[in-house]
């Protein structure tokens, strides 16, 4: 009889390191390719009294984790309805929106609240501090909802403080700060969650070049540390500093490039 299999056990040892590595490979390529968000054909009209507006007409899109972007488009282009829509904090009319590989549609209040602490920070064009708390209460905020005890909430407020280099300011007032100090505190406060993906609205909307420099400059480092960060400008100077441009026009991507 002849030999049907071959009885030499390197013979399948190869087949069998082999498909141990492909197991590896498509793990690895998993790890390293996650998709942070993707969209398909997004729609989100807002209807009034006596009209309806059609703002975001089907669009597509796929931000990977690590990445940092900017969303350029003029002034009512739909920037901000898409940016509350990546941060939980409107809803969209048709389409999908998968954040961290979770579906995003008709979450309830109480699931949609755990997402946007889990994972997601918050920055505004107008820093929304509160007036009454000094830098380090604010920056502190998030982890007091959090139920995390005082001392810890205080040691991580000024870790946090620290890492926007305003440590030294931690017992100032708003009142008492410049506006790129008070967006720095914004993103300290923003950071304290340690949320895997930041969205920025006009972060540097109200501050001079210089300062929007400093907060760009902080984002980059933050950015660098793992983060994805998504940032809306209509400055391309902005734009310029961050990896790829997504372009609003008319209601859909115009054009999507990287730098
Ligand atoms: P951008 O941030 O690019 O300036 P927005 O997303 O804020 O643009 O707004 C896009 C369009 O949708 C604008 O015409 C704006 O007036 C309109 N819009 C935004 N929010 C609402 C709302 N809550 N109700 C009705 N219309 C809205
Ligand atoms: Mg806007």
């Amino acid at each position: 009889m002849g030999q049907l299999y071959p009885k030499n056990w390197s013979f399948y040892r190869v087949f069998l390191v082999s498909y141990l590595l492909s197991l590896l490979y498509k793990k690895s390529t998993s790890i390293f390719n996650v998709n942070m968000l993707k969209i398909n054909n997004l729609h989100k009209s807002y209807t009034t009294e006596y009209n309806t507006l059609h703002v975001l007409k089907g669009l597509n899109l796929t931000i990977e984790q690590g990445e940092f972007v900017s969303i350029m488009g003029s002034s009512g282009s739909g920037k901000s309805t898409l940016l509350n829509i990546l941060g939980i904090l409107d809803d969209y009319d048709e389409g999908e929106y998968f954040l961290d590989d979770n579906l995003i549609k008709n979450l309830s209040q109480k699931n949609a609240a755990q997402y946007r602490n889990n994972l997601l920070g918050f920055v505004f064009q107008s820093f929304n501090l509160l007036p009454f708390k000094n830098a380090k209460e604010n920056v502190a905020l998030p982890l007091y909802y959090q139920k995390v005890d005082r001392k810890t909430r205080q040691n991580k407020a000024l870790e946090y403080l620290d890492q926007v280099g305003l440590k030294e300011w931690a017992g100032h007032y708003p009142n008492q700060l410049s506006g790129g100090q008070q967006q720095r505190v914004a993103i300290a406060r923003a950071l304290i969650s340690n949320p895997k993906l930041i969205l920025a609205d006009e972060p540097t909307g109200a501050l001079d070049s210089g300062t929007s420099d400093e907060v760009m400059k902080i984002f980059k480092e933050v950015n660098a540390q793992g983060k994805t960060v998504i940032v809306v400008t209509h400055e391309n100077e902005i734009a310029a500093q961050t990896d790829r441009i997504i372009r609003l026009k008319d209601g859909i991507i115009e054009s999507n490039s990287k730098l």
